[in-house]
């Protein structure tokens, strides 16, 4: 095993014509010890071996000039024992496979998506057999393969960035090239190499399903490729759903914190970030989270921080509270004004447990605050929590299916995909297991003894409760009439057995991401990016009730602009919502992941602390108002004007128990603030506005 880099470099020859595919392989090979020559195309490879004599050749399927497969073959003509190894982005391509491993010699086949650190382990071990003699090839690892370094992951992850901003004019491209092809058949190859490309590369930056989707692309283009004139019906309509919901899925994936297998777990392991100038508090806290198997990468400014921050995938952050180069609470804030970064889950550590202090980390968007010295227990348990929180709630699919075999193998294929999962037999069960259970998505066999599948999609859509839950219909039969009955009925997907696990695995994934998406539109307000008031309210009673069983607490607020309508009526209805969406956004950016914050309705918004009490809300809302206050919004002709805000802020269980009461005493108190001068907080406790309202209410400012 020859872990680490050898002395002398070993050469590897990459041929593969996507450019970011070879930069990620070629990033990973280099920090394995390899030195890695890349090639584009089959002629440039070619033309390197006539200078270099590689030891071993990665060679993709598919390139611009030549087949793999044809390549591989003009290599052997000049040489016979290079160890090959071969990408092949197809599931099943048996006859390719034959050629290669007994005409060809190719040492192995890969699959793409790869995993990157994965393959480059497997390129050592079969280039260590491959020096040694035949007898013992395959030794068994006596070590376990190097963890990969934290600046081979911020590599890693940088490239994936790059990729993620560049898929979406990827997927233009494609759409441009299927466009020309329906057009002109004869340019089909150039939208079928297009689709190709992504089907190999997305997967190996975290983009699994485009990645699949872009294969069923690449299929369908072929099929019409191989008869443009006799094209199937609805083959454009196939291409066209793959490539929307390919959209879909580019941009889903890229929500922060959402686990399940359609991440690289290479690349999406989160890495908590700790920020502590003193070396030695770094020292120990890096030991106490690594044995709780978490990635750590530290920093020891504020600085670093924000630039590791934007270079590596974060699970959540430790801010030691008094940093020299900057205050934590800047910190705090300006991490999470990175892009993707909104809701990352922060945690403070502290010496000073006062209440200033501790309305100045709810506002800035810390979870938690942790003592130092750090007690282990107390640090396990609060990563734990803050983690889970963001990750969100876990998906849930229910399966209805009487043969066992199939429902505990799907049940797997779930599981193992970080889906919950509950299977019951019979229809009769259905009512009482989707009440409790409340899924959201129903894998229905469509052969079950009493109703048929058929039958139950039917019902369901009837009921106004379930009308929109997702359903995959699961088949022995696949005859195109079973499945247009399906579709009439409204399943929504249709799978036939026997199922291929990547097949299943993509269609669940999509049922789940549409859903998704389905349910955010409809529970935000696409203005404020604020949740809407009817999901809100939901959400409120639910926190009341925790309160009232754990006998907690809870603070309310309602925020109202000031003199709104004179905003309006001076600026526009167009300025008046950009101060809306203003406010909105740094209500979601002051807060933290579970504090509930809402659009109540026109310029007022309404936010929930649970477990908090009403003076530190008012605290949090005297620097929230103060900043918005601070905030310049565009005019006319470069001018700029500034709005104000008053608030009223409510408790449970001292103003009520309630949603109602609350929100009444709420809104009494809004309007003593109003009456009071606007511009400010009024509460239970009543705190004094750090600086003195100045009266600057939609005052208008030359630049
Ligand atoms: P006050 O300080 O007493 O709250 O004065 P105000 O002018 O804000 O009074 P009020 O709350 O009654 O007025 C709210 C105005 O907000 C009325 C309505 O035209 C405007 N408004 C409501 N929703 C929207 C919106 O989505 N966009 C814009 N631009 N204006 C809105
Ligand atoms: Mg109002
Ligand atoms: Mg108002």
């Amino acid at each position: 095993m020859g872990g680490g880099p050898s002395e002398e470099q070993k050469l590897i020859l990459l041929l593969d014509d996507d450019v970011q595919f070879r930069a990620l392989l070629a990033t990973v090979l280099s920090a394995r010890g390899f030195r890695v020559l890349e090639a584009s195309s089959g002629e440039v490879a070619t033309s390197l071996l006539d200078e270099e004599s590689p030891e071993l050749l990665i060679v993709d399927g598919l390139l611009p000039d030549v087949s793999g497969a044809d390549w591989i073959e003009s290599v052997r003509k000049r040489d016979s024992d290079t160890t090959i190894v071969f990408l092949s982005a197809y599931w099943r391509d048996l006859e390719t496979f034959e050629r290669l491993t007994e005409e060809l010699k190719v040492s192995m086949v890969a699959y793409k998506p790869i995993q990157p650190l994965a393959f480059a382990e497997t390129i050592v071990e079969l280039l260590d057999s491959a020096s040694k003699p035949a007898d013992s090839i395959r030794p068994s690892p006596s070590n376990p393969p190097p963890q990969p370094t934290n600046s081979l992951r911020a590599r890693m992850a940088r490239l994936r960035d790059e990729y993620t901003e560049e898929l979406p004019h990827k997927l233009d491209e494609l759409e441009a090239w299927i466009k020309d092809a329906r057009q002109r058949p004869e340019n089909t190859m150039r939208a079928s190499s297009s689709a190709h490309r992504l089907r190999g590369t997305a997967g190996v930056y975290g983009f699994k399903l485009v990645g699949t989707l872009a294969g069923q692309i690449e299929d369908l283009l072929s099929e019409y490729a191989a008869s443009p004139l006799r094209v199937r019906r609805n083959l454009w309509d196939e291409v066209t759903r793959a490539l929307e919901d390919a959209r879909l899925a580019s941009r889903l994936q890229e929500d922060p914190g959402r686990g399940g297998a359609s991440h690289d777990d290479a690349l999406s392991a989160g890495t908590i970030l700790l920020v502590d100038d003193d070396a030695e508090a770094r020292r120990a806290g890096t030991a106490l989270l690594q044995k709780q198997l978490l990635d750590v990468c530290v920093a020891s400014s504020g600085l670093e921080a924000l630039n590791k921050a934007s270079s590596v995938k974060l699970a959540a952050a430790i801010i030691e509270v008094n940093l020299k180069d900057m205050d934590g609470f800047d910190l705090c804030r300006q991490l999470r004004q990175l892009p993707g970064k909104e809701n990352l889950p922060l945690l403070l550590i502290s010496t000073d447990q006062s209440v200033e202090t501790r309305v100045a980390a709810t506002q800035v968007g810390a979870s938690l605050f942790i003592e130092k010295p750090i007690r282990e227990d107390l640090l396990a348990l609060a990563v734990q929590q803050v983690v889970e929180e963001s990750s969100g709630r876990r998906r849930r699919v229910l399966i209805l299916e009487d043969d066992l075999d199939f429902a505990n193998h799907a049940e797997l294929l779930l599981q193992s995909n970080e889906i919950e999962t509950r299977k019951i037999t019979t229809p009769a069960e259905l009512p009482n297991a989707l009440e409790e259970f409340r899924p959201d998505l129903l894998l229905l066999d469509n052969d079950l003894p009493v109703a048929s599948g058929l039958d139950i999609c039917k019902a369901l859509r009837m009921s106004l409760e379930w009308q929109t839950l997702p359903i995959l219909m699961i088949t022995a039969r696949s005859d195109d009439s079973t499945r247009i009955e399906a579709f009439r009925l409204g399943a929504n997907d249709f799978i036939s057995k026997p199922v291929l696990e990547e097949e299943f695995n993509a269609r669940v994934e999509l049922q789940l991401m549409h859903a998704r998406m389905l349910q955010d539109r409809a529970e935000r307000d696409p203005l404020s990016g604020l949740m809407l008031r009817r999901p809100f309210l939901a959400a409120l009673s639910q926190r009341l009730s925790e309160a009232h069983r754990q006998q907690g607490e809870l603070a309310l607020a309602i925020i109202d602009i000031d003199h709104f309508k004179h905003v309006n009526d001076g600026f526009g209805h167009l300025h008046g919502d950009a101060v809306i969406a203003g406010l909105g956004q740094l209500l979601r950016q002051r807060f933290r992941n579970e504090d509930l914050r809402c659009r109540w309705g026109g310029e007022e918004f309404v936010v929930v602390l649970p477990g908090q009490k009403a003076e530190l809300l008012e605290g949090a809302l005297v620097r929230v108002l103060n900043e918005f206050s601070a905030m310049r919004f565009d005019a006319e002709d470069g001018q700029t004007f500034s709005v104000t805000a008053s608030a009223g802020v409510a408790s449970y269980p001292d103003d009520g128990f309630s949603t109602q009461a609350l929100i009444r005493r709420a809104d009494a108190r809004m309007y003593e603030a109003k009456r009071d001068g606007r511009n400010r907080v009024v509460g239970p406790t009543t705190w004094a506005m750090e600086e003195a309202p100045t009266g600057r209410f939609g005052k208008l400012h030359s630049v």
